[in-house]
């Protein structure tokens, strides 16, 4: 491609990589990840020279945007970087769910700094399976026969389809063919499990004799999906995992019930009644209950199976199981996690419940903290009533009323939800009604200093 004199200028005058890589606001950075400094800086200045090469710049870079764009590029660069959640929305996926108890990432630590005995049994000296004491942790919470633990939910659906389905078809409701975010869609995952779907009911209605009909025409399995994220409600029927039990025990058909949330606590004092609990869906005869590790359970990111022994050891076995093991990090916290349960001290020591039950009351003293501390920077900050929500495709229906802080800026509220996600430490905030929302139920005390942070940054600037 012919450049012009002009064009020609502009590259001649780009400075060089080790130029910038020297220059002192890179010190830090240089100290830490040298090659990874020098990977952005070569990064941004090859995108400069395609913008001058194609005629999208015709004026020489400042050195404001030069630094802004390296460091943008060297954060990403280095990957993950933690956020301040001030949506109100507790189980947000993007965000990565639960944020774990601190019980749950001691234990994490301490696993995943040295050894342990992960597959090793201390008194005999030989070796033992990974997951027995999660096993037996979900055996006496949920009242199962026998649990299995594997990388998350789909990973259990897909391996329990496998093993009790075996190729066969697989009766669903049409009311429950559920799309979760992403790529799970109950349809797609039968086909890969390699099982034919046989749809049953209609969308809004399915009885127990639609069931009976699906038996007759072969199916091998009968499969009850939570409907997690949406709700069909009006002229509505569908078949209780009480019932549905019953029939597969009379016709010798298995049950599986895949609950999605993983609700271990009781959540009935807290006017929540909606979302099916695992240790009834057990108690109701399933033979195989799958949920999610990180959803309302609170854990890690983890798909948990329980059901019946015979079932379950033979999961075990399969060679999927073992593509779709689990860590020793993830084992530990979910260790951590479910003895929090065991101990009763759920509500207290697992964000993702304290955060869906905090009192009214509390929230409000939070968010007045929140503002006062935002007046003295020189914000005029007022305290507003927010709709938080659950998220993470569990109770759709249920807002959380509660307590967040709102402020006005001389720009739009778009633009100030963009700078505040530019923060040092990122905050992601909600827009309602054309204001910007703190929504104090997922900010925890701690985290209030890096919301003023946030604030001081998009208005005033990095030196403010
Ligand atoms: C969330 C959900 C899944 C997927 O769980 P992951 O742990 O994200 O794989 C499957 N089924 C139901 C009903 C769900 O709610």
């Amino acid at each position: 491609m012919e450049i012009s004199r002009k064009q020609a200028e502009l590259l001649r005058g780009l400075p060089r990589v080790d130029a910038v890589m020297a220059r002192p606001e890179w010190n830090v950075a240089r100290q830490e990840n040298p090659q990874t400094l020098k990977a952005a800086v070569r990064s941004v200045l090859e995108n400069i020279r395609q913008e001058i090469q194609s005629g999208k710049r015709t004026s020489p870079i400042l050195d404001s945007e030069l630094s802004g764009r390296i460091s943008s590029c060297y954060i990403s660069f280095c990957g993950m970087r933690p956020v301040i959640n001030a949506t109100g929305v507790i189980l947000h996926t993007n965000l990565g769910r639960a944020p774990l108890s601190r019980q749950a990432v001691e234990a994490a630590q301490r696993a995943a700094y040295g050894y342990t005995d992960l597959e090793f049994d201390l008194d005999s000296g030989t070796r033992a399976n990974r997951t027995a004491a999660v096993e037996a942790l979900l055996c006496r919470l949920t009242g199962a026969e026998d649990a299995i633990a594997v990388n998350n939910n789909a990973a259990a659906v897909i391996l329990c389809l496998a093993v009790l389905a075996k190729g066969k078809p697989v009766a669903v409701s049409r009311g429950e063919l559920v799309e979760i975010g992403g790529s799970f869609r109950i349809p797609e995952i039968l086909q890969q499990s390699g099982s034919p779907l046989l749809e049953i009911g209609t969308t809004n209605r399915t009885y127990l004799s639609d069931y009976e009909n699906a038996a007759a025409q072969g199916a091998a399995l009968l499969l009850k999906v939570h409907s997690s994220n949406y709700r069909i409600i009006g002229f509505t029927e569908s078949v209780a995992i009480s019932e549905l039990s019953a029939l597969g025990n009379r016709l010798g058909l298995p049950v599986v019930h895949d609950v999605g949330g993983g609700l271990l606590a009781d959540l009935s004092p807290y006017g929540i009644c909606e979302e099916p609990s695992v240790c009834q869906s057990v108690k109701d005869g399933a033979d195989i209950t799958t949920f999610s590790g990180d959803k309302l359970l609170g854990g890690p990111q983890c798909g948990l199976a329980v059901g019946k022994r015979s079932w379950i050891s033979q999961m075990k076995r399969h060679p999927l199981a073992r593509a779709f093991r689990l860590d020793k990090v993830t084992l530990a916290s979910l260790e951590a996690t479910l003895l929090s349960y065991e101990n009763g001290r759920e509500f207290e020591e697992i964000p993702v419940l304290s955060m869906l039950c905090a009192a009214t009351s509390s929230l409000e003293l939070r968010a007045q903290k929140l503002c006062s501390l935002l007046r003295g920077i020189g914000i005029s900050a007022q305290i507003r009533e927010t709709e938080g929500q659950v998220g993470g495709g569990t109770l759709p229906e249920h807002p959380l009323p509660g307590y967040g802080v709102s402020f006005s800026a001389k720009f739009s509220a778009q633009e100030l939800e963009a700078r505040l996600r530019h923060a040092p430490v990122p905050v992601l905030a909600r827009i309602s009604k054309g204001q910007v929302i703190f929504d104090v139920r997922t900010v925890p005390e701690e985290q209030l200093p890096f919301l003023v942070q946030a604030v001081q940054y998009a208005f005033y600037g990095e030196n403010g």
